[in-house]
C-alpha cells in the first residue's frame, strides 16, 4: 500500500512502525547510548555513510525510538525528514541558528511565542544577527521590512495568544525567489490542521510538548524539513548542541501521536462551543478565537487551515488584576498553568501589549482539554460573576 493514499488517522496509527521487534505490537524503547558493529567495516559504514540511521551509532544523533515519532511526524507534515529536540525552543533555536550568519537580518511576526522573540530581539544581536519585528497582518507589511541582507522569515501562524494568521504561500514564494529561508512554528495547528512545507516553507517547527505529546507528560520539539537541511543539521547544530530527544520521552511521544488526530477533531469542537458560548457573555469585550465565524481573518482561517483547536484568549471588560485573578482562582475545571495541548483544561491570565498596541490589555487565555463541553461552560459561568 502507497502510505501517502492512506487518511491521516491510518497513518498516524502505522507509519514508522512496520518493523516489529520479537513481534512486539509497540516498538520498545532503545534505552541505549551506542550502538555495536560486528565488524570494524559495518562500523565505518554506521558513522559516514548514514548520519542518522539505520543503523544507528550514537543516540546524540540518531535513536530507533526517536527515529519513530521523527518518521511519523514527518509523513503527517509532508516534509522528507524530521528531528526531534529535547524541547520546543530547542528545535526553534537550534533551526534558526542554523539558518543565520554573522550580519544577517531576519524579519519575525512580533507576537512570535516569548522565548523566540527574545531570542531574536535579545540574544542573537550579541552575534551581530538582528530582527525587525512586523504584525504579519499584510503581506506589504513583511515583504517592505526585507532588506539586502535579510536572511530569514519567521512567522508563527496563528501566532501566540492573540492568535493572528499570516499568508503563508505568498510569503513563501516571495521569500523562495530573493533566496530567503522561511521557517513557521506550526505548534498550534499541528500537521492535522496546516501543512505550511506543502504551501512552500523551508522549515516547519512544532513544539511537541503541546498537541503531539497530548498528555502533559513529556517536552519536545520537532524540526521538519527537507533532506539537505536535515543533514546539515545532523552535522552542525544537533551534533554540537547536544538536544536529541532522549529514548523514553520519544516513545511516549509516538503513543501520543496515535491518537493526535482524533484529539484535535474534539479540541475543535469543544473550542468553537465554548467559544461561541463565550462570545456573548456581557463580561466579555473581544475573543481572540480563529474557529469563530466573528474571526477579523475569517476568509484566510477557511482558506489556509483544516480546522481550529481549543486554545483562545478572551479580553474581558473588567481590567482589574485583583477581579481577574479572582476568576482565575474560581475556576474548577480549568487549572492555572502554562503549556497546553494535553487533556486538562488550563487558564491563564496575562497582560499584553502587542507592538501596534496603543496600551496593554489584560487578557485571560484558555485551553479547553477533553472534558465535555457543557462542563467546561459551566465552569466558566459560575465564575464569571468575579467580573462583573
Ligand atoms: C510551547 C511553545 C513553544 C516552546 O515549546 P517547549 O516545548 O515549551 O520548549 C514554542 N512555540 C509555541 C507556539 C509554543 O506554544
Amino acid at each position: 500500500m502507497d502510505s501517502t493514499d492512506l487518511g491521516l488517522n491510518t497513518q498516524l496509527a502505522h507509519f514508522g512502525e512496520d518493523e516489529k521487534v520479537l513481534g512486539a505490537v509497540v516498538p520498545p524503547i532503545f534505552q541505549s547510548s551506542l550502538f555495536v558493529f560486528d565488524t570494524y567495516e559495518d562500523f565505518c559504514s554506521g558513522i559516514y555513510e548514514r548520519p542518522e540511521g539505520p543503523p544507528y551509532h550514537y543516540s546524540r544523533i540518531g535513536n530507533p525510538s526517536v527515529h519513530v515519532a521523527e518518521k511519523k511526524i514527518a509523513q503527517i507534515e509532508g516534509t522528507d525528514g524530521c528531528k526531534l529536540c529535547s524541547t520546543g525552543q530547542a528545535a526553534i533555536t537550534l533551526a534558526i541558528m542554523s539558518s543565520v550568519q554573522k550580519g544577517a537580518h531576519v524579519v519575525a511576526v512580533g507576537t512570535c511565542y516569548g522565548p523566540t522573540r527574545y531570542l531574536l530581539e535579545e540574544y542573537l544581536p550579541k552575534f551581530g544577527v538582528t530582527a525587525t519585528f512586523v504584525t504579519g497582518l499584510s503581506t506589504e507589511e513583511i515583504f517592505e521590512a526585507i532588506r539586502p541582507e535579510t536572511s530569514m522569515v519567521y512567522l508563527e501562524s496563528p501566532s501566540s495568544i492573540i492568535f493572528r494568521l499570516q499568508e503563508i504561500e505568498i510569503i513563501a514564494k516571495h521569500c523562495r525567489e530573493k533566496g530567503i529561508t522561511t521557517m513557521i512554528d506550526n505548534t498550534y495547528c499541528t500537521p492535522v490542521f496546516c501543512n505550511p512545507a506543502k504551501l512552500g516553507i523551508d522549515i516547519v517547527l512544532h513544539s511537541a510538548t503541546k498537541f503531539m505529546g497530548g498528555h502533559s507528560d513529556l517536552t519536545a520539539g520537532a524540526i521538519c524539513t527537507n533532506s539537505a537541511r536535515i543533514e546539515k543539521l545532523i552535522r552542525s547544530e544537533i551534533n554540537l548542541l547536544g538536544s536529541l530527544l532522549a529514548p523514553f520521552p520519544a516513545w511516549l511521544l509516538t503513543r501520543g501521536l496515535r491518537t493526535l488526530g482524533i484529539r484535535m477533531q474534539r479540541h475543535q469542537q469543544t473550542g468553537n462551543i465554548v467559544a461561541s458560548w463565550l462570545e456573548g457573555q456581557p463580561q466579555v469585550e473581544r475573543i481572540f478565537h480563529v474557529g469563530l465565524e466573528s474571526y477579523p481573518q475569517r476568509e484566510l482561517f477557511l482558506r489556509q487551515m483544516r480546522g481550529s483547536t481549543s486554545l483562545f484568549t478572551f479580553e474581558p471588560k473588567c481590567q482589574e488584576k485583583a477581579k481577574i485573578a479572582a476568576f482565575a482562582n474560581r475556576l474548577q475545571l480549568y487549572q492555572i498553568g502554562v503549556s497546553w495541548g494535553g487533556f486538562e483544561s488550563l487558564v491563564v491570565p496575562l497582560e499584553m501589549k502587542p507592538d501596534d498596541w496603543t496600551e496593554s490589555r489584560w487578557l485571560i487565555r484558555f485551553f479547553c482539554g477533553l472534558e465535555e463541553p457543557e462542563d467546561l461552560i459551566a465552569d466558566i459561568e459560575q465564575a464569571l460573576v468575579e467580573l462583573d
